[in-house]
């Protein structure tokens, strides 16, 4: 190793900030003990040539300009809107919940303006600010969608009661009294022609940053750091002497079949009895591209264990406490700043986490011209 600023994890965090400081003209060494770059945005094309998203769909969208130019300086971004159905009591659906799912599920066919009479005549309007996901859903959606959607699916996907949850978490999906089904808002929404794993690459290809894969950083390593970014979970950088953050985790059960399987990227299954979440035809993210074959994805979620690889961050009271104590010693601790979704414990989006880590390394170049400390967080985590 040269460089003496080291960057640990090269998913968009890392690579983003090792790529500002080299153009600054600082060397950094970015590892990752993975053997691939890009994180959980990984993806590879299979032998049949489907194009996979290896942890789960990752669909690029966001309403920040700057981002969009940032992440299309680095790879071919395609335009895509992605759509999603969802099975729910033996029938199909349009999602996020639209014109079309409300006049399917009741059989009606209300205007806009009907179907927004009729949704707030069923929402429960005595919910003020919505705590929990249940809130958030009952007072947006009522109970029958609450429960023909959200409560078995959310149910299955953070395997305690949406009584439990943040209403935060809903919040991210829409609710439209109009036919659009578009799942984002954003006004630019892409998947990449090549896959996100060669914008990461190329993020990279820099001759100031030193990349090792599969390998994981020594305590000593990180000790003799002029300055450390951390974007491995917050409690792995202290030993989990608090105990370990809570995440969920995600088993994938790949089959290789032929032709059109489902018709649609992502098939949400919101009943509570069928044991997985959602189904991922990957050749639908692609649609420029003609296969005969297609590569399935079944998805289960279940609690993360030692040696799994964390995707969602629980977040709960418990977690909440802990994480208290994992950011009190982060702030009595120096020479190191914790960033993306594990530094920090958030649930983010990529267009968040490019956004976040250019504002990272923007602080740590003026902190370091000023000769004044970097401090733990640039955002709060809490
Ligand atoms: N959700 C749900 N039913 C659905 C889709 C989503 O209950 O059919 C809930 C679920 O709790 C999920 C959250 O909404 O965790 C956010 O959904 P999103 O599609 O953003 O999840 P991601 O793709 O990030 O897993």
């Amino acid at each position: 190793m040269t460089a003496r600023i080291v960057i640990v994890g090269a998913g968009f965090s890392g690579a983003v900030i090792a790529r500002e400081l080299a153009e600054a003209g600082i060397a950094t060494w970015v590892v990752d003990g993975r053997s691939h770059v890009a994180g959980n945005a990984h993806t590879e094309r299979r032998t049949n040539g489907v194009m996979v998203h290896v942890y789960g769909p990752h669909i690029f969208h966001t309403g920040d300009k700057h981002v969009w130019d940032y992440i299309n300086k680095y790879g071919d971004m395609v335009p895509y809107n992605h759509r999603v159905k969802a099975t729910s009591g033996g029938h199909v659906y349009s999602l996020p919940v639209n014109l079309h799912t409300i006049n399917q599920f009741f059989d009606t066919t209300m205007s806009p303006a009907e179907a927004e009479q009729f949704m707030t005549e069923r929402a429960d309007s005595s919910i003020g600010t919505p705590v929990s996901f249940e809130d958030q859903a009952l007072k947006f959606v009522g109970r029958d969608l609450y429960e023909a959607f959200f409560k078995g699916y959310t149910q299955k996907q953070w395997g305690v009661s949406p009584t439990e949850l943040p209403a935060s978490i809903l919040a991210r999906l829409p609710v439209r009294f109009s036919y659009e089904d578009s799942y984002f808002n954003h006004p630019y929404q892409a998947i990449p022609r090549d896959g996100y794993t060669p914008i990461v690459e190329a993020i990279l290809d820099h001759p100031l940053i030193e990349v090792t894969l599969g390998r994981t950083v020594a305590p000593q390593e990180l000790a003799d750091a002029e300055h450390v970014f951390w974007s491995g979970p917050i409690d792995g950088f202290f030993s989990s002497k608090f105990g370990k953050l809570g995440y969920r985790t995600l088993d994938f059960v790949e089959t290789e079949e032929v032709g059109d399987v489902q018709g649609c990227p992502v098939m949400n299954y919101c009943d509570v009895d069928v044991p997985y979440t959602r189904i991922t035809e990957h050749k639908h993210f692609a649609p420029w591209e003609t296969h005969e074959g297609s590569t399935i994805y079944t998805e289960y979620s279940r609690l993360a264990e030692d040696g799994d690889i964390a995707y969602y961050p629980i977040r709960q009271v418990k977690e909440k406490e802990q994480l208290m104590q994992y950011i009190e010693a982060a702030n009595q601790a120096t020479g190191v700043t914790f960033v993306g979704r594990l530094g920090t414990y958030r649930y983010l989006d990529m267009d968040v986490t490019i956004k976040e880590a250019l504002e990272v390394a923007n602080l740590y170049l003026s902190n370091r011209r000023e000769n004044r400390p970097m401090p733990p967080f640039v955002v709060n985590p809490l």
